[in-house]
């Protein structure tokens, strides 16, 4: 991969970076509606994260449920920083996008009587989570991969999307190349979509599959667009012990119970009527100032035990399979028998690539990108704002997924033109790629990822302060001279995975950047985010959205955004 004579140029009617629910979402509207489509992705579309959610995707089914209680909770749950418009939407599309999902082949559980069964999920006032089994991401993405495939979209999969093609406000696709043999290539294309996920794994207790690295995040950034309230990451409050691994809320939601080295239910000194499900942010620090306090489990004293043994054992074979499976496998302890131990763990990311309801990428809070969408997790639509609800996040990629794709079909219509690409628009892609090969430097890759996700943790985690805030900014700041210096061993062309996880730690490093510094900037506590120097919220100064530019050399600025409010007024959040 040295010259640009080497690189292929693909045209496309559309590309998009991502094959989980967001992107095989908009993949198969674009592709029903005729338009040629490519979707790249690092890894086959089956094995996106998507694939890993467990507890269940919301819509108000129920009887006594009503889109505007989901719309209420969301808003709540939120801390009311979520963009309400957007709110809106999604809440009121809920039960057709589980209408229009099961209409394509996912199979959900049911009650008795044949409808879809609905469970309770934390922060929100009646059940709502519609599950397969504990599977649902799965059972969701087998069934839109098969309509998608059907409808003809063509998969790059095994591609990695290395860099934006963007020039005067406008993008026109993407540069990228084969992990198989390192081909390059430019995907030239009218409208291009970011689909491409979360990125915790920039913490040492961590929820998320490997892919999980945030690429396009600083992708976008490098190119001199903002990313979104960044400083918002949720930490969900049962990874197990010591790995992170997910164990879903549904174990909270069937009727789990949090106790401490003491045996004290102690959620009901935190939350004291919803108990263990209080929305995410308000259990996991509970669960972390039991630990800090001394009254921790497990060897290290770092985590609290999960009760699941009062429950009618038939519960927990029949909804709660695999859950029961993970803690077997990574800590030998069977819910059945016995409590298992688990802490907070970084989950889910509600910042990311900006973007208006219709999911155009915005350049600045008032202008937006021609050309370019975004939707799922990588994606600030804000309907999460400063905390996410359970079972919100496979709603938000699968509906706005749908809703890009609608978009783009849309601006096709209406004629968008394609910029010509160059194949020398591969040029950035190629200097950083041969860079990392050539570097004879002293730094690991495996070395510096390390020393990034332990400081997050520690110091960029569940609580924060200035101190601590301040010494993990130094922390990257030295860490991102530090990865000039560094080394790959394989040298060749054929899956070179230290390669791409070179290229990853890269983005991990600058992303981080974004979180430190918007965290830093938010001298208050709302949602995931707790700044142990200014506990409480803080409306009158922070009622915003954060937005943040990187420069060359990685410094950080920030503007502040307009929330969208709406019929619910902020109020202060009691459980
Ligand atoms: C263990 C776990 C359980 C969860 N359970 C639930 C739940 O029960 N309910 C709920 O609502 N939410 C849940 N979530 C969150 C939810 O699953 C995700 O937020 C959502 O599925 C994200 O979908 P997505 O389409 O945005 O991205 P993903 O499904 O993560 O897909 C990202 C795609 O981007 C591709 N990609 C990334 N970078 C590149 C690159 N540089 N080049 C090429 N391709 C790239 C990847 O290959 C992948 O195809 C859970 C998350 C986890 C981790």
């Amino acid at each position: 991969m040295n010259d640009t004579s080497d690189v292929k140029i693909y045209e496309y009617d559309a590309v998009i970076v991502g094959s989980g629910l967001a992107g095989l979402a908009a993949a198969k509207e674009l592709t029903e509606a005729g338009k040629k489509t490519a979707v790249i992705t690092k890894l086959h579309p089956l094995r996106s994260h998507s694939g890993a959610a467990q507890g269940g995707i919301n819509a108000a089914l129920g009887d006594e449920d009503s889109t505007e209680l989901h719309e209420f909770d969301t808003v709540k749950g939120s801390d009311y920083l979520a963009d309400q418009n957007c709110v809106e939407l999604m809440c009121t599309k809920a039960p057709e996008t589980i209408r229009w999902a099961e209409q394509m082949g996912c199979v959900f559980s049911r009650k008795e009587n044949g409808d879809i069964a609905i469970r309770p999920f934390g922060g929100q006032s009646k059940p709502r989570a519609c599950y397969a089994k504990d599977r649902t991401g799965l059972a969701l993405l087998q069934a839109i991969y098969e309509q998608a495939f059907r409808a003809g979209v063509e998969i790059f999969d095994e591609w990695y999307a290395a860099d934006l093609l963007y020039e005067d406000g406008k993008v026109s696709g993407v540069a990228a190349y084969d992990i198989r043999n390192s081909q390059p290539a430019i995907f030239n294309a009218k409208v291009t979509m970011f689909a491409t996920g979360g990125h915790a794994r920039a913490y040492r207790f961590n929820s998320n599959a490997h892919a999980n690295t945030g690429d396009s995040l600083s992708i976008v950034a490098r190119h001199g667009l903002p990313l979104e309230d960044m400083e918002f990451v949720q930490f969900h409050p049962s990874g197990l012990g010591g790995s992170g691994v997910l164990i879903s809320e549904a174990a909270r939601g069937e009727g789990g119970r949090l106790f401490n080295s003491k045996g004290e239910r102690f959620m009901e000194k935190y939350a004291p009527n919803a108990l263990e499900l209080a929305s995410r942010d308000v259990v996991s620090r509970a669960i972390m100032e039991e630990v800090r306090q001394g009254r921790g489990v497990g060897k290290d004293g770092q985590s609290v035990n999960l009760d699941l043994t009062h429950l009618p054992k038939e519960i927990i074979l029949e909804r709660l399979p695999e859950l029961r499976e993970l803690a077997i496998a990574f800590q030998g302890q069977d819910m059945l028998k016995e409590p298992i131990h688990i802490s907070a763990t970084a989950h889910y990311s509600m910042g990311g690539i900006p973007t208006n309801i219709n999911c155009q990428v915005r350049k600045n809070p008032e202008e937006l990108v021609e050309g370019f969408y975004a939707a799922g997790e990588c994606s600030c639509v804000s309907v999460h704002g400063a905390n996410r609800l359970g079972a919100n996040s496979v709603l938000e990629a699968l509906l706005f997924g749908r809703h890009a794709g609608e978009n783009m079909v849309k601006a096709l219509d209406e004629g968008i033109a394609l910029r010509k690409a160059q194949t020398s628009d591969a040029g950035g892609m190629l200097e950083e790629v041969n860079r990392l090969k050539t570097s004879n430097g002293m730094e690991s890759v495996p070395g510096l990822r390390a020393e990034l996700q332990a400081g997050m943790t520690a110091d960029a985690g569940v609580f924060r302060s200035k101190e601590s805030l301040e010494r993990q900014l130094k922390l990257i700041d030295k860490l991102l001279k530090r990865y000039k210096n560094i080394r790959i061993d394989d040298k060749s062309k054929t899956f070179n995975t230290d390669l791409q996880e070179a290229i990853e730690l890269g983005h991990m490093l600058e992303f981080s950047k974004f979180i430190v510094v918007g965290a830093l900037n938010r001298e208050e506590s709302r949602g995931g985010h707790y700044r142990e120097d200014f506990p409480e919220r803080n409306d009158e100064k922070f009622l915003k959205h954060t937005y943040a530019y990187m420069d060359k050399d990685f410094n950080i600025t920030t503007e502040w955004g307009d929330v969208v409010l709406g019929k619910f007024e902020p109020k202060e959040r009691s459980y």
